[in-house]
């Protein structure tokens, strides 16, 4: 006797919109949700993302609690023989009103749990999965008070250190860095109009985005080490050190927020879905924050489980199996191609070596001077497909 027709596992971004998307698909769902505390992170969403959370209804106007990003500038702040110059993207060139909105995490977090409310057949339950078993009849899940639960789809959306992942066979890859990433609001002198600004220095970027007014959210990557004492410093110290990294290109800052730190790691899976279970979002792929990709790809994998869900013929008896089937088939490309470009992307930015400085040089070089470049690097760093 089955429970429900799917499980949703994690209540992160990723769990909330698979979710809602397996609800709206007229599945009878129950979703996995532990309470937590609030995602201090916020999102750089690039447009067919932004388009993706509208059409889904899991956010309205996107100016209602985000902010527009118009502009990308790159600023090499090695002291590396070869150095990059200053690049500038525009929307505009690009024919775009905007690459994206950058929204803080606990924001997009209410407007998906508002709009589940409107769904009868999704039923959240506040527990953690204690334990997850592949039996002969399909998936079945044990939760933290010690009960049982059934269901022919499993969505395992349990994060970097997903149990369904594991649990279930999935083979991954994970690697872990020495760096990290540091995270706060600040306020600036001077506002960020809209560009998204990263200096490059050889431990990671430090990257300011607009967060409105004068606000900007930081995203630092360095050494673990090198973050840990920056956190320890007093907030004078610690001021100081950012209004050096940031140039002073801003005026005065301001911290406005305590900082956090997020270790930094990438996970890939060889198939997002076999034998009734899919993953998504960070339980399937993560990498570090560099081009703004982690819950770009998430949502793209909500997108497609819709896809497959909608392809997917119920009155079958082994449906779930073939839709989780039809669901690894849709992502494979998508993942392999993204988890490949923001891999190579950090190791350049990273490497000390002579020959990928040049080539990271000549490549910013080459995407300042040429147009068609310019156009295919949209293209992928929007997530285009
Ligand atoms: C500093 C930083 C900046 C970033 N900036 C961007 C950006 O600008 N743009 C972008 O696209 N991406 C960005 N990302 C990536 C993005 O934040 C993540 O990809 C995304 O939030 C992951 O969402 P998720 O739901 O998959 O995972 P998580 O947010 O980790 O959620 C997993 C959930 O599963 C739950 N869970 C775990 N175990 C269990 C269990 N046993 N039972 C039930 N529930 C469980 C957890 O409680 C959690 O709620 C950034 C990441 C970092 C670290």
């Amino acid at each position: 006797m089955m429970d429900a027709d799917a499980i949703v596992v994690g209540g992160g971004l990723a769990g909330l919109a698979a979710a809602i998307a397996v609800a709206k698909a007229g599945l009878s769902t129950i979703h996995l949700a532990p309470a937590g505390p609030p995602d201090r992170r916020t999102s750089a969403l690039m447009m067919p993302s932004v388009e993706y959370l509208q059409s889904a209804g899991l956010i309205g106007e996107p100016g209602a609690f985000g902010q527009k990003l118009s502009q990308i500038r790159i600023i090499d702040a090695t002291s590396r023989l070869l150095r990059a110059p200053e690049t500038v993207f525009n929307a505009k060139e690009a024919g775009l009103g905007a690459f994206g909105w950058n929204f803080a995490n606990v924001r997009l977090t209410e407007a998906f749990q508002a709009s589940m409310e409107a769904l009868p057949n999704l039923r959240t339950i506040a527990q953690p999965l204690s334990q997850f078993e592949l039996g002969a009849d399909g998936p079945e899940i044990t939760l933290a008070d010690g009960s049982h639960l059934r269901a022919p789809l499993v969505v395992g959306a349990d994060g970097k250190k997903s149990l369904v992942r594991a649990a279930a066979g999935f083979r991954a890859r994970e690697n872990g860095f020495t760096q990290a990433a540091l995270v706060c609001d600040l306020e600036l002198g001077r506002g960020l109009d809209g560009a998204s600004v990263e200096f490059h220095y050889p431990n990671g970027p430090f990257t300011l985005v607009p967060a409105g007014g004068n606000k900007a959210n930081l995203v630092w990557i360095d050494e673990r080490e090198v973050l840990k004492q920056a956190q320890a410093l007093s907030k004078e110290a610690l001021t100081a050190l950012l209004l050096e990294k940031s140039q002073r290109l801003f005026g005065g800052i301001t911290l406005a927020t305590p900082t956090h730190i997020f270790p930094l790691s990438t996970i890939t899976v060889d198939h997002a879905g076999a034998n009734g279970v899919v993953l998504v979002g960070e339980a399937a792929h993560a990498f570090p924050p560099i081009g703004a990709q982690g819950l770009n790809l998430g949502l793209r994998d909500v997108a497609d489980l819709s896809a497959a869900l909608a392809a997917t013929d119920r009155s079958q008896p082994d449906w779930a199996v073939r839709l989780s089937e039809d669901y690894a088939h849709r992502r494979a490309d998508d993942l392999s191609r993204t988890g490949g470009m923001v891999d190579t992307l950090f190791r350049s930015l990273l490497a000390d070596m002579l020959p990928a400085q040049a080539l990271r040089a000549g490549g910013l070089w080459a995407l300042k001077l040429l147009p068609a470049l310019r156009k295919q690097a949209f293209a992928v760093g929007m997530g285009s497909r």
